[in-house]
């Protein structure tokens, strides 16, 4: 069977990001980003090997964005794609797994919109674009809710009037899906269980972080709600407050939705407690070292914080055979690693500090210490995982009967 290849595509209401997988491949062929859509500043940057380059968009459409990856697959695929995959971020309760696009589906993701109104209708675009771009070839869709709705009832429901739920959606759906699915089965392969078995309790910790209680491959309840807001401390993001805060500032203070809204998604989070210093961990655990108390407050709420979470998760699983720590922040920051673990020796989770400590290309590893359960730092590839599921549709649907027409 030749290589085949997929074109994973992120789009978002003013960027795009892609990159070219092959089945075989670990690292992609082509990657990169345009942003500043919807200015007359866009500009795409793409890498290649060593090659790395830029192409004005000064139009900032979306469309031209996608049509100037044309030449550069051509350039660097040898090949014709096999499929376009589209990350798309809420699926509502309509998708457990990866979809082959259609009207059908096309409706489904507009239906979930009202639930994820900054992602969606962007993605949507992105969709269509890339449907006349790269046409006579299977676009899927992928979405981040997807994993999480194996989750049981009395994980995904709110204590909220019935009607709200079945009217009206709401629910915890959950996100990252992706990489919670990627870095459980990854898990398996490196403590040598069957591929897919085990329980594990997972923390992606990027600029979104959330947990995921996993079994046996299924997502069995996870930390974010019906939005991304729910759950643990992130860059600018809350995570969990009490929910009359909303009615104790409009009382108040006299603030509005909107403002709320912002303050909670763009002002809170790491950059909130660190007084404004910054929504980035790096710059936090350097500023730590330097004593500033906000920086410390920050790294102290978010590791504290994470902890309660994976403890809180742990009652959904009958064992605990790891605990994964992945994203930008998890398979970077020792300290973070450490400050979180410390909280949990109520399970016997013990970290081995040079385990512990960052390794040069940081692989897949495990940095438990004597008896404990295993801890697992595991880089996802959230890219990888959106490919092999394209690809598996693909490979189950060339099994299925061809339908006849009547
Ligand atoms: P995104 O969610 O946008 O994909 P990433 O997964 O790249 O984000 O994670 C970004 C976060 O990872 C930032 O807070 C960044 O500071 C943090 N990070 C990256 N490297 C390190 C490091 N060496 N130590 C601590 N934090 C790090």
């Amino acid at each position: 069977m030749t290589d085949r290849l997929v074109l994973v595509i992120n789009c978002g209401s003013s960027s795009l990001k892609f990159a070219l997988r092959s089945e075989s491949e670990q690292k992609p062929l082509l990657s990169g980003l345009a942003e500043r859509l919807g200015t007359a500043d866009g500009v795409m940057n793409w890498k290649a090997g060593d090659i790395r380059e830029h192409v004005a968009i000064t139009d900032g459409k979306h469309s031209t964005a996608m049509a100037s990856l044309l030449p550069l697959i051509e350039r660097f695929a040898h090949r014709p794609l096999t499929a376009v995959g589209h990350r798309v971020v809420h699926g509502g309760e309509h998708f457990t797994g990866a979809s082959l696009i259609d009207d059908e589906v096309l409706a489904a993701i507009e239906d979930s919109a009202p639930l994820a109104p900054l992602h969606n209708p962007a993605q949507l675009t992105g969709i269509s674009e890339a449907r006349q771009v790269f046409t006579d070839i299977p676009h899927i869709a992928i979405f981040d809710t997807a994993f999480h709705q194996s989750m049981p009832p009395h994980a995904y429901r709110y204590a909220l009037p019935e009607a709200l739920y079945s009217q009206h959606g709401v629910r915890r759906y959950g996100f990252h899906g992706t990489s919670h699915r990627f870095v459980s089965t990854q898990a398996s392969l490196l403590m040598g269980l069957e591929p897919g078995h085990g329980a594990w309790l997972t923390a992606h910790l990027g600029n979104g972080c959330s947990t995921c209680a996993v079994l046996d491959g299924k997502s069995l309840d996870t930390s974010m709600g019906m939005t991304p807001l729910e759950g643990l401390v992130m860059g600018t993001r809350s995570g969990d407050v009490d929910p009359n805060l909303h009615s104790h500032l409009a009382r108040t203070l006299g603030w509005g939705l909107e403002r709320i809204d912002n303050m909670l998604n763009r002002e809170s989070g790491l950059l909130g407690l660190s007084e404004g210093l910054s929504n980035d961990m790096r710059t936090l655990v350097a500023a730590r070292a330097e004593g500033h108390a906000g920086a410390s407050l920050a790294v102290e709420v978010f590791c504290y914080r994470l902890a309660r979470s994976l403890a809180g998760l742990a009652v959904a699983l009958p064992r605990i055979d790891g605990v994964i720590f992945t994203g930008g922040i998890g398979e970077n920051s020792p300290l973070v690693r450490e400050l979180t673990v410390r909280h949990l020796a109520l399970f016997g989770l013990a970290i081995d500090p040079a385990a512990n400590a960052t390794p040069p290309g940081n692989p897949a590893r495990q940095i438990q210490a004597g008896n404990s359960p295993a801890i697992l730092v595991i880089p996802t590839d959230e890219e990888r995982q959106i490919t092999e599921e394209c690809l598996a549709l693909l490979d189950l649907a060339a099994t299925q009967p061809v339908e006849q027409e009547a």
